[in-house]
């Protein structure tokens, strides 16, 4: 541990605080990784990511492989993998869709696999396809007449696999701010547990967010809520936008500045890379604090149901896109809406740049309460905690285990 040691950079004594206010942080020169570990070393690979190098047909065939997969066993096993919104919305050629995307994923496999040197995406498009076939013979012919009550979303995780895929993987691969970052960087694969096991616990989670909100909404006043429906659409939706990210602004600047909070919410910043994937490790306890907080205030005000739905659909959007590897600037929408760079620079591992930043959808929310900064045109240099590396792998962070200090030897 000499070369840690050696890295370590205090600016002040490491008992005091530390520019950022939190106790026992300093700054700390991070040694890069040593390289990915796990898993995710099968997917590493020096070859190129353009047309030609097998690389966009293994990826497209390992996605719609591991969607068939998923797929064909909520059918076949209805009440344990599918969600009671979505398992009573089955459409009757679901079956023959399964089928075209397994054939395609095993022909995908094949063009990878004789293009490409790497065959760990050849190999899971054509294993996840032939998966796929085998379970849909399992499948029962009819759906089942009732709705599932309590199954994992795998349901969910098909549908926004397919839909973040489909939209953030070319656009980060067309326009990437960092052209050398792979899509399945280093600590890809503690991320993607993070994304899939969000959607498999989407009930309890939608449960445990909605029902303090849900209690509220007993209190508002009836003539209020008559007032806010009557209000237009447009109108309304912003007010959502607005309250939303009022409320998620304070949440978000608690989790920064009270320690035990900071603990559960540093998971979120212990990220060294950015992409539309790295939004999603966001720890359990972190998205239901922020989430029943902001459902809870827009249940209060009485807000058209549709119209809040709306505004989940757009915040889902917003918060995965706003993590993206683009290199889009934006500068016409920057002042009004929170761009990706405005929050690559929350993420920054730089001391100027921690506790700012602190909006999802409004930046001037941060200008009003004296957190904005933001470069005139560049974006950060290193992405992660200041100080920390923080723990690593999806079960560390979930037991928020914490990093051991740094000793020498
Ligand atoms: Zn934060
Ligand atoms: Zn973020």
């Amino acid at each position: 541990m000499a070369g840690l040691a050696a890295a370590l950079v205090q600016t002040s004594n490491a008992s005091e605080a530390s520019p950022n206010g939190r106790p026992g942080s300093y700054l700390l020169r991070v040694p890069p990784s040593s390289g990915p570990a796990g898993p995710q070393r099968w997917f590493v690979s020096d070859e190129p990511h353009r047309f030609g190098y097998g690389w966009i047909s293994g990826t497209i065939g390992a996605v719609l492989g591991l969607a068939a997969f998923c797929a064909a066993a909520c059918l076949a096993w209805p009440n344990v993998f599918t969600t009671p919104w979505l398992g009573a919305h089955v459409p009757t050629q679901l079956p023959i869709a399964i089928a075209a995307a397994a054939l395609l994923a095993i022909a995908c496999a094949g063009v990878s696999a004789w293009l490409r040197h790497k065959k760990t995406l050849a190999v899971l498009a054509a294993g996840s396809g032939l998966l796929a076939a085998i379970v849909l013979a399992l499948a029962p012919e009819t759906a089942p007449s009732t709705s599932p009550r309590r199954g994992l979303g795998l349901d969910v995780f098909v549908l926004q696999l397919l839909a973040y895929s489909a939209v953030f993987v070319p656009i980060e691969r067309l326009w990437p701010r960092r052209p050398e970052q792979p899509t399945f960087r280093p600590e890809w694969w503690t991320d993607f547990a993070w994304f899939v096991s969000s959607a498999l616990a989407v009930q309890l989670t939608t449960f445990l967010v909605l029902t303090p909100g849900t209690a509220l909404s007993a209190w508002t006043p009836p003539t209020f809520m008559q007032a806010i429906r009557a209000l237009p659409w447009l109108v309304q939706f912003a007010a959502v936008v607005v309250t939303a990210d009022l409320v998620q602004y304070h949440v978000h600047r608690l989790c920064h500045r009270v320690p035990w909070l900071w603990r559960i919410h540093s998971v979120h910043h212990s990220a060294t890379a950015m992409d539309w994937l790295a939004g999603s490790r966001l720890h359990v306890l972190d998205a239901l604090l922020t989430r029943a907080s902001v459902f809870a205030a827009i249940a209060l005000c009485g807000f058209d149901p549709p119209v809040i739905g709306a505004y989940l659909v757009f915040v889902a959007a917003q918060a995965t896109f706003v993590h993206a590897n683009v290199a889009w600037r934006l500068r016409w929408l920057e002042p009004w809406l929170v761009t990706p760079r405005f929050h690559h620079w929350h993420h920054a591992a730089d001391a100027a740049f921690v506790d700012r930043n602190y909006a999802v959808h409004l930046p001037w929310l941060d200008r009003i309460f004296g957190t904005w900064n933001l470069p005139a045109t560049e974006w950060p240099s290193a992405y992660g905690l200041v100080g920390s590396r923080g723990a690593q792998g999806f079960w560390a962070q979930l037991v928020l285990r914490s990093e051991p200090a740094a000793k020498a030897k």
